[in-house]
């Protein structure tokens, strides 16, 4: 229970309640369910021989297992494998589970998700042991809820509020990963996009336009890239992506899609600048590359891609 309050990651808590609750019951299989926003109830993890025939339960399944203990009381079923069933039982039946025990995990008046605990052999649950498991739903859904609220938090401290997208520092620790995970044969290009004339758009239009018009450009240059490659917003109209690619012609193909997909959007354009990683080059020298190649574009009329030699 300590270690429990003391974890902030959704997956080690997961992991340790599941470990706890195998433990304390003596049953083999133990699983997390967990409500989205909209309450749909999933599987999120799992444990044990019986796991993979449980998590292939559906949501009606899984919100059926969710009314028995809907009261906020733990359910245990069986020791009698042949015995009467109730409504849902046979969901249980068909996993192959002979014995199960089912806690609601509630925490701070919400209902979270449900503890589901499962073993192959129809044997009883003392009561005792049932109150500790009570105990261990309890310390998880509580410990769950603050570490997916830290997620979410981290989440939003990692973009940008306007266009959702990544911001300066989620562009360089993607960038470094990008560095460290390219395998022999790719390499790492940097893709800076600049909106040409993007203080006109303020001037003329008024400030909230160039806000629509910034939300507008993040999704044309998202749509434009690769699926998996991710577009940054690295300053006021400036984006930034990172790209693995075979040769420097591929990186220049992909920002001519991009400049061309904004174009032809219609209410702005782009000046692109691209950089494609030399081995062992700092990144802070491969940025300033992108960033040269971009005013190269931009001294050159705007609208626009370039790739200056090393
Ligand atoms: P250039 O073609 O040389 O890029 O000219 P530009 O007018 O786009 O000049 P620059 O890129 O330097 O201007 C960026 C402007 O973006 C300046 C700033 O007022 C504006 N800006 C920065 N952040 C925001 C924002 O969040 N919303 C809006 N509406 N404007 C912003
Ligand atoms: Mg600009």
């Amino acid at each position: 229970m300590t270690r429990l309050a003391e974890l902030t990651e959704v997956e080690v808590i997961s992991q340790l309640v599941l470990d706890a609750a195998t433990d304390l019951s003596g049953l083999a299989t133990a699983l997390l369910v967990r409500s989205n926003a909209d309450g749909v109830l999933a599987v999120s993890a799992g444990s044990g021989p019986l796991a993979a025939g449980l998590a292939s339960i559906d949501a009606a399944g899984l919100a059926t297992i969710g009314s028995w203990v809907a009261a906020g009381t733990s359910c245990y079923t069986m020791g009698d494998a042949e015995g009467a069933g109730f409504t849902g039982h046979e969901l249980f039946r068909a996993a192959g589970v002979a014995a199960g025990i089912v806690l609601p995990l509630c925490a701070r008046g919400q209902r979270t998700g449900l503890l589901i605990i499962a073993g192959a052999d129809p044997v009883l649950t003392s009561t005792e042991c049932v109150e500790r498991l009570e105990l261990l739903a309890l310390q998880a859904a509580s410990s769950l809820l603050t570490a997916a609220a830290l997620d979410e938090l981290r989440d939003r401290a990692s973009r940008d509020p306007l266009t959702g997208l990544g911001h300066h520092a989620s562009f360089h620790a993607a960038l470094s990963a990008a560095r460290r995970s390219t395998v022999p044969g790719r390499r790492t290009a940097v893709l800076l996009v600049d909106i040409d004339g993007f203080k006109q758009i303020n001037d003329t239009c008024g400030h909230l336009a160039g806000d629509r018009a910034l939300v507008a450009a993040a999704a044309v240059l998202s749509d434009a890239l690769r699926d998996g490659d991710v577009l940054y917003r690295v300053g006021g109209d400036e984006f930034a992506a990172v790209l693995e690619v075979a040769e420097p012609d591929d990186a220049l193909e992909v920002a001519r899609r991009l400049c061309r997909a904004v174009r032809e959007a219609g209410t702005a354009t782009t000046s692109i600048g691209v950089a494609v990683a030399e081995p062992g080059e700092a990144n802070a020298t491969l940025l300033a590359r992108a960033d040269r190649a971009l005013y190269a574009v931009k001294a050159n009329g705007r609208n626009g891609v370039a790739l200056l030699p090393v």
